[in-house]
């Protein structure tokens, strides 16, 4: 073995002795609410596909059609090699959706966090993100070179502290740079919610811009489903709205919706927009009719599918089992704490045919590792007793249960 590889496999058995070694397993069945993995069928409570549009019809007939008229791929990227169709429409549509004056598409979430920070933020000016937001944003928050500071997890009173440090530091230094607070609406590994109204009071107060990345939020929240903050009723108090088209909208890209010289600014400066091939027509094809289904009245039937079984599940395993707290969400953490129990609870399920991915380290604080279950409308109710009920054995017998 060649002492890179040697090197590789000495820093893979740390990761292994801590519990915390991943692999990639093999799924030969389309997303949905049971799948084939490593050749046997499961129920899946894994997927962020909330309302089962991944493999909807209207979704694959509109990539189908997309590919037919557009061919599969793009060739370049949008400046070079011109904007095509399916995606400018995805684009004004992704605008009225949300109610913005303009929307701009990346090839997916992660690129659009990297590219808007990066872009609006220099190195004078101050990042201030909640402890739990996800790593792209952290990513990009570094990548920005703004100074970073971090405040506790939905704490007001730490936000307001870190905001008013932040102002004297500009005041003393650069009455041009700017401050930007980044939060989720809806953390995507807790499942709780942003207190929006009170985060947008702040910011205006001190002077800050905001950025709200929707990603589990999009589409299921809100009179339009536009998402927590429509829900909360702060959308045009918000600079910057970004989003995935990957979860509840069923395709994939990533989106940035606000005003017309955002997305114009973007467009000009994001390099993860800039320096990548077009998405291409097929993805941009689902996302809208992703969308268009979601405002539609079978949206509004899948929405309401989706919220009776996450209250079917919470009524067979109600949160104070699971160690958190209730509110509306798919996503529900049932908190274990080490790493390897967290995987061997999930071996278990696994083994009785559901599978529910063990979250662990980095993605989540060390020693707070938890099974994340997510739930779509696409899930029966019988899907959702079968996992209620195998939850609720684990914990009466056994030592390592979901406690
Ligand atoms: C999934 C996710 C992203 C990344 O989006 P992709 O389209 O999957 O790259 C960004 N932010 C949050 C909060 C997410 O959950």
């Amino acid at each position: 073995m060649s002492s890179f590889d040697q090197e590789l496999q000495s820093r893979l058995s740390s990761i292994r002795e801590a519990g915390l070694k991943r692999t990639l397993r093999d799924v030969t069945s389309p997303q949905g609410p049971s799948i084939t993995l490593e050749g046997r069928v499961s129920l899946n409570f894994s997927s962020n596909d909330y309302l089962g549009l991944a493999n909807h019809q209207a979704l694959k007939d509109a990539a189908a059609r997309a590919i037919r008229d557009f061919g599969a791929g793009t060739g370049a990227s949008r400046l070079i090699s011109g904007s095509l169709a399916p995606i400018q429409l995805l684009e004004e549509q992704l605008a009225a959706f949300k109610g913005t004056q303009a929307a701009l598409t990346f090839s997916t979430g992660y690129a659009t966090a990297l590219g808007t920070l990066q872009a609006l933020l220099s190195k004078s000016d101050i990042v201030i993100l909640d402890k739990l937001v996800h790593a792209s944003l952290v990513d990009a928050a570094r990548l920005s070179r703004a100074t970073l500071r971090v405040f506790a997890h939905n704490d007001l009173d730490d936000l307001e502290k870190k905001l008013k440090w932040a102002r004297t530091r500009l005041g003393t230094t650069d009455s041009k740079a700017h401050i930007l607070v980044v939060t989720e609406s809806l953390f995507s590994m807790d499942g709780d919610h942003a207190p929006l109204a009170e985060i947008v009071e702040l910011k205006e107060r001190h002077g800050a811009w905001l950025m709200v990345d929707e990603a589990h939020a999009t589409g299921l929240y809100g009179p339009h489903r536009r998402g927590l903050a429509e829900a909360q009723g702060v959308s045009d108090q918000i600079e910057i709205q970004m989003g995935t088209l990957g979860k509840a909208v069923g395709a994939s890209g990533g989106y940035i919706c606000g005003s017309r010289p955002l997305v114009d600014f973007l467009l000009n400066r994001a390099r993860s927009f800039i320096f990548s091939t077009a998405p291409v027509p097929a993805a941009a094809a689902a996302a809208l009719a992703g969308l268009q289904l979601i405002q539609s009245p079978e949206g509004d039937a899948l929405n309401q599918t989706l919220w009776t079984r996450v209250q079917q599940f919470n009524s067979g395993y109600p949160p104070a089992h699971a160690g958190h707290a209730a509110v509306k969400s798919a996503i529900v953490p049932i908190i274990i704490g080490s790493e390897s129990n967290a995987v061997a609870v999930a071996n278990r399920l696994l083994d009785l045919g559901m599978f529910v991915p063990a979250i662990r380290y980095p993605t989540v604080a060390r020693g707070s590792a938890r099974l994340r279950v997510t739930l779509s409308a696409a899930h029966t109710e019988q899907h959702v007793k079968t996992l209620t009920t195998a939850l609720r054995q684990m914990n009466d017998g056994g030592s390592q249960t979901p406690e």
